[in-house]
């Protein structure tokens, strides 16, 4: 059982030292029994009390990760109801749905377009995460085979699916190492389906018909040592499947309920046969609340909607979007590339960036760290004048790149011109457009 606030309180140094960012320890004992604080931020807690607190301290939604490496793929560990709480934590994952009857060169073309559909936006790649192969056969060695291919065509994680242990244990032999989501144990197979994922420390999916059952099936595979779960409602339509995400979601946060507290799949591939109602329905489970959402097929005109509309649930609503403070360099600058700074809001990074590109002008680009505000609210608030601006251009080594010290500023923050050229000696400020629209045709005539 989880403990209360007061429990936790007990174990605490109780010198309110305020290092954990609360005014007080209890303060962060309440924060920590209601999973909106990480046992972490205390550097203070001696190992016999860190023991104690381990259960109070996990997330209520547990975090499971599925796959290795760079491409592995973390579900779960959500601590809040809604984003405006605190934020969601780890996006749901996006799988592609291959059955073991397909036709080889279905598969080839469902795995090509899995690597291939990725998009840039505003600095990051967006793309879908997870391969599930289906075993629609019954035959073990085909279903082994496909598994291979994927494991070959792929550096992402797999989701091996089957209601036999069998046509799995074939499975795992060919891709045990890549730590597949086995889906799923059920009443009747979970002892088989605990040995498997116990002796190969992969995750476990478990299907039932409805919560109650789900919790029941949760409760006997975890006595039994089966830590990594991922659960599935057992429900094929939206309205019930939308209703057991909200039951899930609120009896592990706010009844502390742990034998709901393991990320969700959910499957819009087996609710409808239309593809476009396939990605509204996707698209509710990414904002409630889906761990894991398996799609029936990628095709671009859905996916990417669904892959912004990810990006947007789940980022941190307290905080803009932000690009990470640097040089960057567009089309291969050199000594005499013209040289621009702009605010990391990763918006405007993205617009000017797009627009030095259009202009086909090879040029360098320095993004100041403003917190993520755009160039206007940024200077306003002190963030992108010429006393924050002059230490960053010295620091980061543009000088030694360029030959004709000549900066480039956004028209927006023009009132720091002569402020900058006291603070950069040898430096030449020069003021560009106020709209991104209009760097190109600015660029085209820049003389060093
Ligand atoms: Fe108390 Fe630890 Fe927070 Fe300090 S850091 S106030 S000891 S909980």
């Amino acid at each position: 059982m989880p403990l209360t606030g007061i429990e936790i309180f007990k174990l605490l140094p109780k010198t309110n030292c305020k290092e954990c960012g609360d005014p007080t320890c209890l303060a962060f004992a309440m924060k920590l029994a209601a999973g909106k604080a990480e046992l972490s931020a205390c550097p203070y807690v001696s190992e016999e009390a860190k023991a104690k607190l381990s259960e109070a301290a996990a997330p209520p939604i547990l975090p499971v990760t599925i796959g290795v490496g760079d491409r592995a793929l973390k579900v779960g560990g959500e601590t809040v109801m809604f984003r405006h709480e605190k934020r969601f934590e780890n996006p749901p994952g996006l799988a592609i749905l291959i059955s073991d009857t397909m036709a080889e060169s279905e598969i080839d073309s469902r795995l090509e377009r899995f690597n291939s559909l990725k998009y840039e936006w505003i600095g990051l790649i967006l793309r879908g995460n997870l391969v599930a192969v289906r075993a629609d056969s019954g035959d073990t060695a085909r279903f082994a085979a496909v598994a291979s291919k994927v494991k070959q065509n792929t550096d992402c994680g797999i989701i091996l699916m089957s209601s036999n242990p069998d046509i799995l244990a074939a499975g795992l032999a060919v891709c045990a190492d890549r730590k597949p989501l086995l889906y799923a144990a059920t009443e009747e197979n979970s002892d088989r389906m605990a040995d498997l994922a116990k002796s190969n420390s992969c995750p476990l999916a478990v299907k039932a018909s409805g919560v109650e059952k789900l919790a029941e099936l949760t409760t006997k595979l975890t006595s039994a040592g089966v830590k990594d779960i991922v659960i599935d409602s057992g429900s094929r339509t939206l309205r019930r499947a939308f209703e057991d995400q909200l039951i899930i979601r609120s009896a592990a946060l706010t009844k502390k309920f742990r034998p709901l507290g393991f990320p969700t799949i959910v499957f819009p591939a087996e609710m409808t046969n239309d593809p476009m109602r396939e990605a509204v329905i996707a698209s509710i489970f990414v904002a409630k609340y889906g761990g894991i959402i398996v799609l029936s097929d990628f095709q671009g005109e859905s996916l990417f909607p669904l892959l912004v509309e990810r990006l947007n649930i789940y980022t941190d609503p307290q905080r803009p979007l932000a690009t990470k403070e640097g040089i960057y360099e567009i089309g291969n600058p050199d000594e005499s590339s013209p040289v621009l700074i702009t605010s990391n809001f990763s918006l405007t990074y993205f617009i000017v960036s797009g627009e030095i590109e259009t202009s086909r002008v090879p040029s360098w680009l320095l993004v100041k760290d403003t917190e993520g505000l755009s160039v206007v609210t940024a200077w306003a608030a002190g963030k992108f004048v010429a006393d924050a601006i002059a230490p960053f251009v010295k620091k980061c080594g543009i000088a030694d790149k360029v030959k004709h010290h000549k900066l480039v500023i956004p028209g927006h923050a023009a009132a720091e011109s002569g402020g900058l050229e006291e603070e950069l000696p040898g430096w030449e400020i020069q003021v560009g457009p106020r709209e991104g629209s209009h760097i190109p045709a600015y660029l085209k005539t820049w003389k060093p």
